[in-house]
């Protein structure tokens, strides 16, 4: 009998969309009937050339969509740069973050819904339709939320700037959830929260990524008080970022950049997190889990390849169903 499972997802960007590839694929070749929402971190959304770009969204998007510029893991695939070239010399905007042409397409379909008054969630299932999307995309809120970080040298400048003009270099002496605390979650989210089998942390950042999701008040409730397990899969990987710098992240919380810790991070932080799987790297960590109270697994955690992410993805199904 073909097995039917309602997934939630919490999803940065590259990290998240990869894995739910990953997942989708595990599911297709396990003959697994899954109903999987995504709830897309939405905190590394900004304002540019008086445009709304969600980077976490659009990535789980093209990602999905088929669309994605592989090697680099966001953007469009076959994309060009007319509209950047010309804006170069009116020197407008930020030179060290460039948007491609399919991709500002994007955005102004996104702004343009915004300004007549769609909220982010029904502009975000308008572009999804486009792309026939195999889940449920959704927000984390409907309220704009952007992560500041606060540089040790008493400036305040948006995530996507520390992240990319400064490749995470600058010393950070905190992040701040700006609007967080007017936030609710997206519609759909607690629903699909209630309605979960199983929800899954992909391997997206913690501080900036998950973090941020459960950060939206109400949310990490709903996942505290549903019976569903809760079962991550660490972007940690023998005290490394695997690709990505989230360690300066964790390093501004204080947090060591272990997979225990991250663990850990989650429960004491969020109140969640019953399952966690750790690379192979990280076996010696599994006692330490399993005496904190942890379902915890080793196994290989690079997503080489759509058949190792798939493995990935059913490993993580697999704990949270011991779990249920
Ligand atoms: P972003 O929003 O684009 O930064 O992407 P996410 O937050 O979804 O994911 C970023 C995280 O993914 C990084 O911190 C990495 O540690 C993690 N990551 C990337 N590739 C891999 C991989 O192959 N395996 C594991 N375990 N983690 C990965
Ligand atoms: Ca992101």
């Amino acid at each position: 009998m073909t097995e039917s499972l309602s997934i939630v997802a919490l999803s940065g960007g590259v990290g998240g969309a990869r894995f739910l590839r990953g997942l989708l694929a595990w599911a297709a070749a396990s003959g697994t009937d899954l109903d999987v929402t995504v709830i897309a971190n939405t905190g590394d959304d900004m304002r540019l050339h008086g445009l709304q770009v969600c980077p976490d969204l659009d990535t789980v998007m093209y990602t999905l969509g088929g669309a994605i510029h592989e090697d680099q893991g966001w953007g469009r695939a076959d994309e060009r740069f007319t509209v950047a070239e010309e804006l170069r010399p009116y020197g407008v905007g930020w030179e060290w973050f460039t948007l491609g042409d399919r991709d500002l397409a994007t955005h102004l379909a996104r702004t343009s819904l915004l300004a007549g008054g769609a909220t982010l969630s029904e502009a975000t299932a308008r572009l999804a339709a486009r792309w026939d999307l195999p889940v449920t995309l959704l927000p984390m809120s409907d309220q704009p939320v952007e992560t500041h970080v606060e540089l040790a040298s008493g400036e305040t400048v948006h995530f996507e700037e520390w992240w990319v003009r400064t490749r995470a270099s600058a010393p950070a002496r905190r992040f701040v959830q700006a609007g967080a605390d007017q936030a609710r979650p997206a519609p759909g989210v607690l629903e699909a929260i209630a309605g979960a089998d199983m929800v899954l942390l992909p391997p997206s950042n913690p501080v900036v990524s998950v973090g941020t999701i459960l950060g939206v008040p109400g949310l990490a409730d709903a996942l505290r008080a549903s019976p569903a397990p809760l079962v991550g899969v660490s972007p940690i990987i023998g005290g490394a970022a695997v690709r990505g710098m989230a360690e300066a992240c964790l390093a501004t919380l204080g947090v060591p950049a272990t997979a225990a810790a991250v663990a850990l991070d989650y429960r004491s932080r969020h109140g969640v997190l019953d399952g966690w799987l750790v690379d192979d790297a990280d076996a010696a960590s599994v006692p330490e889990l399993e005496a904190a109270g942890f379902a915890a697994v080793a196994r290989p955690l690079w997503m080489t390849d759509l058949d190792a992410t798939a493995a990935i993805a059913g490993a993580a199904v697999d704990l949270a169903r011991r779990l249920r």
